[in-house]
Parts: structure tokens; sequence; C-alpha cells
């Protein structure tokens, strides 16, 4: 323990107080708003479906402070309780070599984070989607899913952290250079292939059939300028009710993809609204920005960490008595998000103004009025508050809160 133990538990308090604050204004903000839709949805919403949006909401956002809980406590017991250490002392008395044994002490670690977090992901699936209907997940397939992201931590992120660790322990002072590069060329890499490699693991896609709705889809994309490699129609309703469009791969692997539950609940000029937001997307570089901010962002992580790796400070503040590199890279990537809390509502911020820019693109691509009636049809059946606190959607909100959202569509229209 010393100076940075002090820094550390200060942060800690103050990066959960100030969620656990945002939260509960959250929570009782919806609580208080739950009786009466809000006048700009009053023709377009029921009062039950409003009703129905804020008990789920309340019942997610428990459950989002009990697992809150449950992260805090075990961060702790992996810091200064001492949990990190032991671990790496565990693996430490087998006769392993210093990666083996650095490997399997990150492995445990990450095992041990997904067996506490599967109590909560079970509750959120089985109790609460399913209370409000939305839930078509089976428990058979709860356990395949959780089967293939271990499996595929351990396929792709094992040897990816070997890598990093061989990286850091044979180039210098100047390892957090190279490791950056490997850790952008990996997730470049993982962009492109997740549509044809990753994706298809967890679900089925099905290119679009011939009609009316494929003939207009390939009319906007035309008109946007824009190359896929297909449009396909995802089968989400085996798992959830809930519907969602969007874009994925990068470069000359990107695909349109639709929630088969978003292609039954929308109408097609709703769809061709929605398929043109997301062009927007595209087509006012929100990808690329992304990109590049969140290069930029590990650049300055991984040169931080540089530093703090030659800090006895860091480790015995932390708990650690292990000071080796995957014990370091291990800290950082648990301690970094205590610090980097208060950054959330300016990325949120951002996101939030890429979605403006998104919806006018679509207001001028395709129909505005049918981006709102889709929206609305989206957050009813979504069970979407429509009235989240204006501080904690500022904090947390990636998308503008509805009401803000419509009326700046509506706003556009009037002015066109
Ligand atoms: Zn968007």
């Amino acid at each position: 323990m010393n100076n940075f133990t002090v820094i550390f538990l200060i942060a800690l308090a103050l990066s959960y107080g100030v969620q656990f604050w945002l939260s509960a204004r959250q929570k009782s903000y919806v609580r208080d708003h739950r009786d009466e839709v809000p006048a700009a949805f009053r023709d377009r919403v029921a009062l039950n479906a409003h009703q129905k949006a804020a008990d789920y909401t309340i019942e997610k956002s428990r459950l989002g402070d009990l697992d809150s809980v449950a992260g805090l406590l075990f961060l702790l017991a992996l810091t200064l309780g001492g949990g990190v250490s032991l671990v790496f002392d565990f693996w430490a008395t087998f006769e392993l070599s210093t990666m083996q044994s650095s490997l399997a002490a990150v492995a445990s670690i990450i095992l041990l984070m997904t067996l506490i977090e599967m109590p909560f992901s079970l509750y959120q699936t089985f109790v609460i989607e399913e209370k409000y209907g939305f839930n078509k997940n089976t428990l058979g397939q709860f356990a395949k899913d959780q089967l293939i992201s271990i499996g595929l931590t351990l396929i792709i992120g094992m040897p990816l952290l070997a890598l990093i660790l061989w990286v850091m322990d044979s180039i210098g002072s100047l390892w957090w250079v190279y490791a950056w590069l490997i850790i952008i060329s990996f997730s470049l890499l993982m962009s492109w292939l997740f549509p044809t490699v990753i994706a298809p693991l967890f679900n089925k896609f099905t290119p679009m059939q011939d009609g009316s709705l494929r003939d207009r889809i390939q009319d906007l994309l035309k008109r946007c300028g824009f190359n896929s490699q297909g449009i396909f129609i995802m089968d989400g309703s085996r798992r959830s009710g809930h519907g969602n469009a969007y874009f994925t791969g990068l470069g000359n692997n990107k695909r349109i993809v639709f929630f088969d539950t978003l292609i039954n609940s929308l109408d097609e000029d709703e769809l061709e609204a929605v398929l043109a937001h997301e062009l927007g997307h595209f087509k006012c570089k929100h990808v690329i920005k992304m990109l590049v901010a969140s290069s930029i962002m590990t650049l300055i992580s991984f040169a931080v960490l540089g530093w703090l790796i030659t800090q006895d400070w860091f480790f015995d503040g932390l708990g650690v008595s292990t000071h080796s590199n995957a014990a370091a890279l291990l800290l950082f990537t648990l301690v970094s998000p205590v610090f980097t809390t208060f950054m959330q509502p300016i990325s949120a911020y951002f996101q939030r103004k890429f979605e403006f820019e998104a919806d006018d693109f679509a207001t001028s691509h395709a129909q505005g009025s049918k981006m709102v009636s889709g929206l609305v049809k989206l957050y009813e059946e979504n069970a979407s508050t429509l009235t989240p606190d204006p501080l904690y959607s500022a904090f947390h909100y990636s998308h503008p809160p509805a009401a803000i959202r419509i009326a700046h569509i509506e706003a556009k229209l009037q002015s066109a």
C-alpha cells in the first residue's frame, strides 16, 4: 500500500459513486414520469406500452446496480485483496515457462470474470427479458453461446496475448509502439473477418429474397453510391424479440444485416429510412472517425502502460507482489476503466452528434416522416423509455433520447 492506493481508492469511490448516483436518478425520473405518455408521443404510444417501458427500464437498471456491486467487489478482491498475486503465484508453482504460467494466470482471471458475470446474464435473459416477453433464448442455446465465446477467447485471444507478452519481453522500452501496431492490425483484421467468420458462429444469415424490399434497398444503395457484399437477414428471433439493423465489416467485406424481428415490425418505407440512417454513418465517415479516435486512445493507453510498468509503486499500490509484464498488462486493463469513467460523457456526446448527422442523411435520402414512425415503433417494441433522466442520458446514451431525436428530424423536415 502507498499513495497510489489512496489515489486509486478515491478514483474508485468517485467513479462508482457517480455511476450509482446517476442510476438512482434514472430510476426515479423514469418512475416519476411513468403515468403519463410525454406530449410528443401522446398520439403514437399507448399508456400501457409507456408503463411497460418504465418498468422494464427500472428492472434492468436495478440488475445493473447489483452487477456493478459485484464488479466493484471483484476488482477490490483482485487488487488490494491480493487476488492477482494469488493467481500468478499459484501458476508459478507448476513446472511451466514464464510465458505459459502468465497465459494460464490471465486465462484463469478471465474465466473467473465470466463466471461472476454469468448469473447476471442468466437473470437478465431468463427472468427480466422473459417477463417482458422478449426472451426467445433457451438454456441450451445460452450454454452453447457461452462455450463458443470462451472457445474464441482461447483460440484467438490467447495467441494474441502471447504475441503481446513476447513483444513486451523482447523489444525493449519502445515495446508499446509495436504492441499498439499489433492490436490495431488485429482489430482491423477482426472487423474485416467478423461478418463472414465470427458472426455466423452465433447466427444464421440468409441473403434477402428478391422482391420489392430488396429492389428498394438496392435503389437506395445506388442513390447513395454504396458498395456492399450483400443484404442479409439474421435470425435474431432465435434469442430475442428485440429488433435492429446494422452494417458490419470493412472495405470490400461489408454487409448489411437486418434482424428478422425488424423486418417483421417495420414497413418497407420505414426499413428504407432505417437503412438510410445506417448508410449515413458510413457516408459521414463516422466509422473512420471512431476507428481513428480509438486508435489514438489505444496508443495513449499503451504509452501510459509503458511508463507504469517501470514503476514499482504501480504494482505495490494495487496490492500486487508479482512485478511481471503480464501482471502489469492485466492490472492496467482492470484498473484503467476506473480512471477513464469521466471520459464517457465525451465519447457519448460525439456518438449522439453522429446520430443526428445520420438522421439528417436519412431525412434527405429517404422519407424523414418514416424515420420518425419507424423510431417510434422501435422504441415501443423494444420497451425503451421515452423519459430518461437528462443527466443519466447525457452520461451514458450513445443515442439521443427519443423526444430530442424526433424533434430534430421533424425540424429538419420542416426546414426542407
Ligand atoms: Zn445510428
